[in-house]
Parts: C-alpha cells; structure tokens; sequence
C-alpha cells in the first residue's frame, strides 16, 4: 500500500519535466500557493490533511545516538534543468549507501532558497535536498543547509550550467565531486516527513545534516536569479512527531 501511494509522488519527485507537462499548475505564493495546493488535485489532499508533511522546524530532538552518515559519491551522466520549481540535477549513482539495513541510490538533488526545514527556528539561505530510492521504491531525503561564507567549489561546476530556459535539459558534462556539497562532521537528525512539494506523498525518510557548508553571496544571488521566487513550502505542523539525533 506504502509503495502505491508512494508511486505518484516519486514520478514527480525524480521528473520535473513530468512534473511541469501532467500535474495542475502550482506555485509558491498566492492562489496556487501551499495554502491552496490541497484544493487544486483530488491526488493533491494529503498536502493538508497529512499528519507527516514537511518541511518542519527541528526542535528538541531525542538522542538516540545515530552513526554518522556513511555517504560515498560515484555519479555519472548528470544532467540539469531549471524546471520552474527548483534547479534539479539528475545523477546515476553507481554507490548506495545503507539506512536502516536497506541499500539506497541517489537519484537527484535540487535546491530551495531559503531553507525549508528550520533548525531551532533558524532560517538559512539555501538547502540543499539529495533524493535517494530503494527497491522498494521509498524515499530518503538527505539535506544539506548552507550558510553565506567562503565560495563553495563544487557550486562551480552547477551554476554556470543552469539555463535560462526552463525546463530545458542541459548535460553538466562534468563529474561533480559531491563531497564538496556535505559537511566534514556527517551527524544529522532524523524524522519521518514528506515531498514538501505537491502531491506532498508521505513515508519519506528525512535526514538533515547538522553542519551547515558554505557558499558566497554572489552564488545565492545565482540561485535567486534563476529561481526568480523563493521556491520554499512554509514548515508544517510535528503532529506529535519524535525527531531523533
Ligand atoms: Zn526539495
């Protein structure tokens, strides 16, 4: 049942261009803005009648003394487009990594500006989302908060590719070293959540890095600039949620 209801949500997750050509108009402000997003999809409900949406503000975690995350990077064949939502680069990931005894792939990352989860009600200006499946065709959602500082390298080999065009797909023609994009210390704190994009499916594994990494204000303004809106779904309520560290 999990893994039906997982199906649409994933579609979307994994293909923006699927996203933008099939699914009703929905956007970031005004009347089809989150507060509306459950009216425009009868697919769409769980958007507001969820118990487990996401994003949330992370306060008083339990320790449950997690590992850190043990996190190895191959991929190759990336591709990137700015399909009106986020700028989103699809990868083939060669390596998985094992959360909960359960081999994951990393399938694609994208970028929200700001933040959508908050640590202790911090906002920070830029989060990064890294979209990994099993075979059982659950998700798991590492994310990754950035802070403005020293220039992040590996933001380089991303931005220069995006294109104006949206949703046109562009080849990064370049592997991309995506230890540069995590943090040194790979400790995080855990929930269960959901797409924080419409159909908002739920059963999402959340994993959020406690280190935030860097990058400099001219490459937020990139970001900005190619987003032209803040691409950010407002926190949601914890429903009695536990999230552990
Ligand atoms: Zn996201």
């Amino acid at each position: 049942m999990i893994k039906n209801l997982l199906i649409p949500g994933l579609l979307l997750a994994l293909s923006g261009q699927v996203q933008a050509e099939t699914s009703p108009h929905w956007t970031y402000e005004g009347k089809a803005g989150p507060a509306h997003w459950a009216e425009l999809n009868p697919d769409f409900v769980v958007c507001h009648s969820g118990k487990f949406q996401s994003p949330i503000d992370i306060r008083s975690a339990v320790s449950a003394n997690l590992p850190a995350l043990d996190l190895n990077f191959h991929t190759a064949a990336e591709t990137l487009v700015n399909n009106g939502h986020t700028i989103q680069i699809t990868v083939d990931d060669d390596e998985d990594f094992l959360l909960d005894g359960e081999r994951f792939k990393l399938v694609q990352y994208h970028f929200h500006t700001p933040s959508e989860n908050l640590i202790a009600g911090k906002q920070y200006p830029l989060e990064a989302h890294f979209v990994h499946i099993n075979g059982q065709g659950e998700l798991a959602v590492v994310a990754v908060m950035f802070v403005i500082g020293a220039e992040n390298i590996a933001l380089n080999s991303i931005l220069p590719s995006i294109p104006s065009t949206v949703n046109k797909v562009v080849n990064i023609g370049q592997r991309i070293d995506l230890t540069d994009l995590f943090p040194a210390k790979r400790h995080y704190y855990r929930f269960s959540g959901s797409l924080t994009t419409p159909p908002c499916t739920e059963g999402l594994r959340w994993l959020i890095m406690k280190q935030p990494v860097t990058l400099s204000a001219m490459q937020l303004t990139i970001f900005q600039k190619a987003l032209k809106q803040s691409n950010n779904r407002p926190v949601q309520p914890l429903h009695g949620r536990q999230i552990v560290e």
